[in-house]
């Protein structure tokens, strides 16, 4: 295996032995005390080339909220390509012990890997959660059919009729020439494994301080150790506050165009996104590093960098980190120019529901851009189609609205890079 150093294993012919592996994965994780899903990546030729599971908590702490085990996955195949000469993408197949959520499908369809084998379902975030194994939850037809022709659900060989399953999606076959069933006790792991770990880790993700205990970061002396790592994050951190908490005026313009030029020259298309938080603050405005990996969006690193500094303050036991860096709900995120309904902006999308984890504040916008490209009623039917985290109003109910002030789109029409 070239991903994590171990010796290289004997080639995976068939579907059990490609999921028990990462059920072996996925095992990593629940000891660790995160979600259990785990997942692997291998040539045509059955050679795994990278194995990994969901780092959503480590050190018993929220490390990072995308930190999926196929979003990585993802990742560390942009990431690793040139250097370790893996294969294209259309000789790669990616199997992972549970169906992808919504962020997951965006990364693999931006990857264009040849297929994605997929163990249990997930009917909370999962693409396929209603089980009709068309993913209705994807932007327009051409990006379900893609969708559907690299997944395959295989079938559950289920002696005692627990687990039963008929293979759906496309035929697998030709790459698993030793078998392509998955073996009941295999699957039962996968499956039940996943929920035994869904509520509780769903639960700590919002623990977070109620809005009412947090403090406002522009209070902190210059040599807090929270405002020192808020600055190393981003320079220009609280140089900015918008008037109303929640709604931005055309002050926060220069640091999104600056990012977006900093975005053009990572390989991405000029954009950036701010983050705001409850107070109003400006917390950072990030680029995406495109160049490095496809899938680092504007957003994505946004919210990583977020999450990022929350944990090492919290690995550090920095005194009051909690009430000055308050969970990503109570702020704002700020496309300069709204998403695309394309592999990314499904990416950016269900990256934002998993940030939020749960039920968010309906007294306001959490996800807002500033430019439209797509109409608000595309974003809408888009937001309303989603699984179950996003789009149920008991959980995250997504909406993405475009920012209040005129002066604010009409600074970044003028000013941000084409
Ligand atoms: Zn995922």
């Amino acid at each position: 295996m070239i991903g994590d150093g171990e010796n290289s294993s004997k080639p995976v012919t068939n579907v059990e032995n490609a999921v028990y592996e990462v059920a072996n994965e996925l095992l990593k994780a629940y000891n660790q005390g995160t979600f259990s899903v785990g997942g692997l990546l291998m040539d045509l030729e059955g050679n795994v080339l990278y194995k990994q599971h969901n780092n959503v908590i480590t050190d018993n702490l929220i490390h990072d909220p995308t930190a999926h085990g196929e979003r990585q996955m993802v990742d560390w195949y942009f990431e690793n390509k040139a250097t370790l000469s893996l294969p294209e993408p259309e000789n790669i197949i990616l199997v992972t012990s549970l169906d992808p959520c919504v962020m997951c499908t965006g990364s693999i369809l931006q990857a264009g890997f040849a297929r994605v084998i997929v163990s249990a379902l997930d009917t909370h975030a999962g693409i396929n959660y209603d089980m009709s194994a068309t993913p209705p939850a994807l932007p327009g037809t051409a990006m379900q059919l893609e969708a559907q022709q690299r997944s395959t659900y295989p079938k559950v060989h289920s002696p005692t009729k627990m687990f039963e399953r008929e293979a759906t999606g496309a035929d697998i076959s030709c790459f698993f020439k030793a078998g392509t069933t998955i073996d009941e006790q295999t699957y039962a792991l996968t499956s039940i494994a996943f929920s035994a770990t869904l509520d509780t880790i769903s639960k700590k993700i919002n623990t977070d301080l109620p809005e009412d205990q947090l403090k406002n970061p522009t209070c902190l002396s210059k040599d807090n150790p929270i405002y020192t790592a808020l600055k190393e994050v981003y320079p220009q951190a609280l140089e900015y506050t918008a008037p109303h908490p929640n709604q931005p005026d055309a002050g926060l313009a220069p640091y999104l165009i600056t990012a977006a030029k900093e975005d053009l020259l990572n390989g991405g298309e000029g954009n950036a996104v701010a983050f705001l938080d409850c107070f109003g603050n400006l917390i950072m405005c990030s680029p995406g590093n495109q160049n490095l990996s496809e899938i680092q969006t504007p957003f994505i690193l946004a919210t990583r960098k977020y999450a990022a500094l929350r944990f090492s303050l919290q690995l550090a036991n920095t005194p009051d980190t909690s009430y000055y860096l308050g969970h990503p709900k109570y702020g704002t995120f700020i496309y300069a120019k709204s998403l695309e309904l394309n592999p990314q902006g499904v990416v950016d999308l269900g990256a934002f529901g998993s940030t939020m984890g749960g039920k968010i504040p309906t007294d306001r916008e959490q996800f807002q851009f500033a430019v439209s490209r797509v109409e608000q009623c595309n974003l809408d039917a888009f937001t309303d189609g989603l699984p179950p985290l996003y789009s149920s109003k008991d959980f995250v109910n997504i909406r993405l609205k475009q920012v209040q002030s005129h002066k604010l789109i009409k600074a970044l029409k003028a000013g941000l890079p084409d």
